[in-house]
């Protein structure tokens, strides 16, 4: 099928902001892509290009596309570019090494398009395609263009982790999983922001543990780990793994958290352990690992999902007891904020607070669980950042944070060491979409939690929110745009804010 109308239906989706037409839209598109094309089409439609699992990138810099575009050469012939050219294409800028090389091939690729065509190649490279299609509404088009219920094409996407193969294996009625399968790793399930004051019945109380989740595969001839993005990081973390040999074949989950003598080390130095896998000298100094467990989703071939939490977790201690998370089950407010504060005490960020009847729900931020810290954070993305001043010269330091519709709430240089402010000033630089005077504007790819004071109406930022007192707490290399805080969820924040004040005028 031409690009030319992946693009053309991208414009339309664009220009309307109605939901239900949107969907409507990308229906009509996916039932006429031949099936060698969904799974190009809907990593194109959502800007991710490659699954998100992948550790493939197209790694193209502004520079890259200013030199392809100034040499750009109009075809002898014309011929019009398929979406399997341009995945192609994509695949090869991916795979090439070399700068020359990638902006050869990127020349090519925008000589043989139109205008329109180019924009939404563009939009790719920049990975923003802005026209309202996220990965839920994408899912909810295929679920329709295939006739089937949101909530099963969902789950699937979440057991399948790949939103490419849910939308060939929907369109083409082909099967699609609905449990859990030994050795593929689902989407996490995440938790909503609560406070001490939701715990209104009787709930399991669980340390929120300041690491990084992983979900293990095990059986007896092989233990697989794989990271919250569903990337494998057994290699990585071999010490974790001998842990871990001897379980019974089944599927848990659970954070490991970086921390020398009892005490939890900064997150920072966990992500040193997990990316190491790309290094080829490994670190002089180990950085020692603690496993913590808290959920079993699959047992001796028995998915465990669709169980209550009581009856998933009533079998975690014969599968992982010594490592099994501190736990409280209780409905007294008193108690729970003695364990709370046990949790702060041992350096942890705070507790889990989880429905003794929810569920598993994959990929889903979900009521059942609620997360309580009591300094509340923003997972944000860098959007932009300024060459700083004085000490910090040299480096990018003021970085613009943005929720993931791309509005801006606020600019910090704080929280970070010298070698931090190295290193994600080389990481940006890798990202430069764009640069004036002071400022370097960038792929929003790299995600900060950022803690903050208060969050104020503001008349600058079109966002018409800013963060007072931004910090940054940590770089979160486990996260993507995807976990990136929603305007949304801003607006909540804001409004709770007031929830306390009148509280404590009471
Ligand atoms: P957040 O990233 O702030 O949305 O919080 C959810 C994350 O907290 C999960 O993805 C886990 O990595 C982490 N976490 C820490 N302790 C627990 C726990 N006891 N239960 C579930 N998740 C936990």
């Amino acid at each position: 099928m031409q690009f030319s109308e992946l693009a053309h239906v991208c414009e339309q989706v664009g220009s309307t902001r109605k939901k239900l037409r949107k969907i409507h839209l990308l229906s009509e598109f996916l039932q006429s892509v031949p099936p060698d094309e969904i799974a190009y089409s809907v990593l194109l439609i959502t800007g991710q290009v490659f699954p998100e699992s992948s550790s493939t990138t197209l790694d193209v810099s502004w520079k890259t596309i200013q030199n392809a575009m100034k040499s750009q050469q109009q075809p002898l012939f014309w011929n019009p570019l398929s979406i399997t050219d341009v995945y192609t294409r994509f695949q090869e800028i991916a795979k090439a090494s070399q700068r020359k090389k990638k902006e050869r091939i990127v020349s090519s690729l925008l000589g043989q398009a139109s205008d329109q065509e180019r924009a939404y190649i563009l939009k790719n490279f920049f990975g923003e395609m802005r026209i309202g299609a996220s990965e839920g509404i994408v899912l909810e088009a295929i679920a329709k263009a295939a006739k089937l219920s949101p909530d099963s094409v969902k789950r699937s996407h979440a057991l399948l982790g790949d939103l490419g193969e849910t939308a060939l294996r929907a369109l083409t009625h082909r099967d699609l999983p609905t449990q859990i399968k030994l050795f593929n790793p689902i989407k996490p399930m995440l938790a909503q922001m609560g406070d001490i004051q939701d715990i209104t019945q009787k709930m399991a109380l669980e340390y929120k543990l300041d690491g990084a989740r992983i979900q293990i595969h095990t059986n007896a001839q092989k233990v697989r780990i794989f990271s919250r993005r569903l990337t494998e990081v057994t290699e990585s973390i071999p010490d974790i793994v001998q842990l871990v040999r001897d379980f019974p074949e089944s599927v848990t989950e659970g954070e490991v958290v970086a921390e020398r003598k009892g005490k939890p080390l900064p997150f920072q130095e966990l992500l040193r352990r997990f990316r190491r896998i790309h290094d080829v000298e490994p670190s002089a100094e180990e950085v020692p690992l603690r496993l913590y467990i808290f959920d079993l989703l699959y047992l001796e071939g028995e998915p465990l999902m669709d169980k209550t939490y009581l009856e998933r977790t009533a079998r975690l201690s014969e599968v992982a007891g010594p490592f099994l998370v501190q736990r409280l089950i209780t409905e007294d407010r008193l108690e729970a904020e003695e364990f709370l504060s046990e949790a702060l005490q041992a350096g942890h960020e705070g507790l889990m607070a989880k429905d003794l009847n929810s569920t598993y729900v994959p990929g889903k931020r979900d009521k059942g669980w609620l997360k309580i810290k009591p300094t509340e954070t923003l997972d944000l993305v860098i959007k932009a950042a300024e060459w700083g001043h004085g000490r910090r010269k040299g480096w990018l330091s003021n970085y613009h944070l943005a929720t993931r519709e791309g509005a801006v709430i606020g600019k910090t240089f704080k929280g970070l060491t010298d070698s931090q402010f190295q290193n994600i000033t080389e990481t940006l630089l890798a990202l430069k979409l764009e640069e004036d005077m002071y400022t370097v504007y960038v792929r929003p790819e790299v995600v900060v939690e950022v803690a903050f004071n208060e969050i104020q109406k503001s008349p600058t930022y079109p966002s018409g929110y800013a963060l007072r007192f931004a910090r940054i707490k940590r770089i979160r290399d486990d996260k993507s745009l995807e976990d990136v805080d929603s305007l949304e969820k801003v607006r909540r924040l804001y409004e709770k804010q007031f929830k306390y004040k009148a509280k404590l005028k009471m």
